[in-house]
């Protein structure tokens, strides 16, 4: 993976965690494993992070009893690093933010802190597994039951090798330490070791070929739904991939969104639909309108696009002609 240190962890949040315990223990000594995250009094624990890169997963830092200071301009992030800094923390899917990674990184190092970034779902492209720690991210983490294939339970850390050992010891087997309740077994290593091996042999290519062909089998099942359009829509980073991208006039067909999704999680085989299908929110590239179907079709397995596609026709046929 061409980064100096390396660990499996139990998911990307885990090593979220695990690195801001390792930055936590090196910026206070090593009896600060047995504190976090409840003993803070006279401890450094502040991580800078952008306004727009606090996310759903901040809890997976906040477990180690830091504070975020929130900067939004490169002004106010020189201005923010203190004796208290330990951590400069990234979100790579942000929709938002002013400071690019490289500004990032850069301005984090003149100060001697290090950056941590969670790229979780950011593979492919393949080389998203070392672009972030050669940009010099001290650590980097990733989910390894998401664009790897791998372990639902498990991830990876990848980083410094101090900073690993530091993490490493915030872990199980310690026993006095935030990740002892993240204990990763033999068989999850094994796991993402074969999973990495597989991945890293593929090619981006093949895989948009792929992902493109899936889409356009359910795409071709659902062209005479009334007013259906369906085009291949690819995020820019998280999940980086062919996605099909459904939409229709509801007064025509007359089920919303979010309705599908519940009909075909509640078929037979189940589905489950990209969670933004109907959502009124965007999220990591997805546009926001409610009024549409996202399939992700890069989880399935051979044969599976055609029984999405059976089952999307189904349940959007039969409310056309309701
Ligand atoms: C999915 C995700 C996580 C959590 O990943 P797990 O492997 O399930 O722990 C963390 N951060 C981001 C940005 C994610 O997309």
């Amino acid at each position: 993976l061409k980064c100096d240190a390396a660990m499996v962890t139990c998911g990307a949040a885990s090593a979220v965690t695990l690195g801001t315990a390792a930055c936590m223990s090196v910026a206070n000594g090593p009896t600060t494993g047995h504190l976090m995250p409840a003993d803070m009094t006279g401890l450094k624990n502040e991580v800078i992070t952008q306004k727009a890169h606090r996310y759903d997963y901040d809890h997976a830092m906040r477990n180690c009893g830091i504070k975020f200071v929130e900067v939004e301009t490169i002004e106010q992030y020189q201005a923010a690093f203190t004796p208290n800094t330990v951590m400069c923390f990234f979100y790579n899917a942000a929709d938002g933010g002013s400071i690019s990674r490289q500004d990032w990184v850069r301005i984090a190092h003149a100060h001697n802190v290090p950056c941590l970034n969670d790229a979780a779902a950011d593979v492919p492209p393949i080389s998203n597994l070392w672009n972030y720690t050669q940009m010099g991210f001290d650590l980097v983490a990733f989910s390894g039951g998401k664009g790897m294939r791998g372990p639902q339970n498990a991830g990876l850390l990848l980083g410094r090798t101090n900073l690993i050992d530091a993490a490493t010891k915030n872990n199980s087997p310690n026993d006095d330490c935030v990740g002892r309740g993240m204990k990763v077994a033999k068989e999850q290593i094994v796991g993402m070791v074969a999973a990495i091996d597989w991945f890293t042999s593929q090619s981006d290519a093949e895989f948009e070929a792929e992902f493109r062909r899936r889409c356009e089998v359910i795409a071709a099942a659902l062209k005479d739904i009334p007013t259906l359009t369906a085009e291949v829509f690819i995020p820019p980073v998280a999940n980086n991939v062919p996605h099909l991208l459904i939409r229709y006039d509801v007064a025509r067909v007359k089920i919303a969104p979010k309705d599908v999704s519940r009909a075909l999680r509640h078929g037979t085989p189940s589905i489950e639909l990209n969670p933004s299908t109907g959502s009124t929110q965007a999220s990591a590239g997805i546009p926001k309108d409610p009024n549409k179907i996202i399939v992700g079709v890069w989880m399935l397995e051979p044969g599976e696009d055609a029984i999405v596609a059976r089952r999307l026709r189904e349940v959007l046929l039969q409310a056309a002609n309701s």
